[in-house]
């Protein structure tokens, strides 16, 4: 097993990676920025590096800082967390090259899952679905292009390759406006992300977004831990999670799942990984693949019993997979909402001084965060500042601890999302299950 990290992130998640050091008797460094000298995983270290001031730009997203602290404490590996480096195959390759353990997967593989024409066609080699399009970037040929989406049939979407954060992407109705889409796109495109290649795909017009979690070794195995469903989103924000999906059924979950698990092996993934696929009419449509581990993967803990952080350690220690697929079981149902620091109105951020807390608890109740009584939330960052998870044994009892844990929850001193995550709980569709991805925005009448 490694002997020691440096946890190359912050709060929540952060945390989550100290305890499973911590269960698996590695040595942690935290580096964190001027303003996070109070956070509680910084608190909780074997060693602290300061690596820079409150803006992440000039701090978690410092490469030399990160591998300068990784070298004055002899830290072996480093994981990045979510966010921030963590699918920067840059940052992955720097790493390596000095002579330390990425802890996710290679660094070519990162670089082809974030050109998302490249993740498409190693895809559909390894037989997952995808979504009908252009199989490939659109050239200057008008005539083509127009003959193109006509066969797929209107509405499409145009899509820049190296897209990322929702952004990046046209919708087309029809064919009067598709060509000045395409040059649109193309020159944001081009400017945003200094990469002006773009593709075409159907538009879905109602699908749910179904996800898969995926765990590959050193060793050519690979299993799958089940679907996610994280439908309920604003501005392609997910705001609740929950495993399994509804209405997902056994074989199918299988089917697929083993799909993802057989595009690990024939790629040579490494790490936890999550395909991303839109679900309509039964059918599914890979979009994209996620190189990190995620925010929601607490879901997929409580319904496996398997503990996805401490299987990145393990994996990158170069140990092979703990488990096989026929280990890997589906009990009961998770739900998790996330909690943010902002108005449950306006979404306006809302740092400040956490004055009084109270943690909810009771059978099946599980608390991902970082804040305490005192805690200051700084301006800075993502205004997430934890995760309330639920697990029953059935997703009524699921979502009956959700509600109960919520109106436990007292966050004093800042504004929070609670107000707006009960109402969600308390939604008739969504107590139903199986919501498509604009309901949050569209019903709830925000956006
Ligand atoms: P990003 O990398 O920016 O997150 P994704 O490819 O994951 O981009 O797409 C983000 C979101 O955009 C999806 O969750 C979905 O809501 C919407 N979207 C993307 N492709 C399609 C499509 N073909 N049809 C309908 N919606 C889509």
């Amino acid at each position: 097993m490694i002997e020691k990290i440096v946890i190359a992130n912050r709060g929540e998640i952060a945390l989550r990676i100290l305890r499973a050091c911590r269960e698996l008797g590695i040595k942690t460094v935290a580096v964190h920025s001027e303003a996070d000298r109070d956070l509680k995983h910084v608190r909780l270290a074997d060693e602290t590096v300061c690596i820079g001031p409150a803006p992440s730009a000039e701090s978690y997203l410092q490469v030399h800082s990160i591998i300068s602290a990784a070298e004055v404490t002899d830290a072996v590996a480093i994981h990045p967390g979510y966010g921030f480096l963590s699918e920067n195959a840059d940052f992955a390759e720097r790493v390596e090259e000095s002579g330390f353990i990425f802890i996710g997967p290679k660094p070519e593989t990162i670089r082809m899952m974030g050109d998302k024409i490249t993740a498409i066609e190693a895809m559909k080699a390894a037989g997952v679905p995808c979504v009908p399009g252009s199989d490939g970037p659109l050239d200057s040929d008008e005539r083509r292009t127009l003959a193109m989406a006509r066969e797929i049939g209107y509405p499409v979407i145009i899509k820049a390759a190296g897209g990322g954060g929702g952004r990046g992407m046209r919708v087309v109705h029809s064919e009067a406006t598709l060509l000045n889409a395409i040059s649109l796109t193309r020159a944001e495109a081009g400017s945003a992300f200094g990469n002006d290649t773009v593709y075409m795909e159907k538009y879905l017009e109602n699908p749910r977004h179904v996800e898969f979690q995926v765990l590959a070794d050193t060793h050519g195995n690979a299993i799958h831990l089940g679907e996610r469903d994280c439908s309920m989103q604003r501005r392609h924000q997910k705001v609740v999670e929950e495993a399994p999906a509804p209405g997902i059924d056994e074989e199918t979950r299988q089917r697929l799942g083993e799909r993802c698990a057989e595009a690990c092996r024939r790629i040579g993934y490494r790490g936890a990984g999550t395909f991303e696929f839109l679900y309509e009419n039964g059918e599914f449509y890979f979009i994209e693949m996620n190189t990190r581990i995620q925010v929601e993967h607490p879901v997929t803990e409580m319904i496996t019993g398997v503990d996805i952080v401490k299987e990145q350690l393990r994996i990158a220690s170069g140990e092979a997979l703990a488990y096989q697929q026929s280990d890997i079981e589906v009990r009961g149902h998770a739900i998790e909402c996330r909690i943010n620091a902002e108005d449950p109105d306006t979404f306006m951020p809302c740092p400040g001084d956490i004055t009084h807390l109270h943690i909810p608890g009771g059978p099946g109740i599980r608390v991902d965060t970082h804040i305490y009584d005192g805690y200051r939330v700084p301006p800075h960052y993502d205004s997430m500042i934890g995760k309330l998870i639920a697990h029953g044994e059935t997703r009524h009892s699921a979502l009956m601890r959700m509600k109960t844990a919520l109106s436990e929850m007292v966050i004093d001193g800042i504004r929070t999302n609670i107000p707006l995550q009960m109402r969600i709980m308390q939604d008739e569709a969504f107590a139903k299950g199986g919501a498509n991805i604009h309901y949050l925005e569209k019903k709830l009448g925000i956006n």
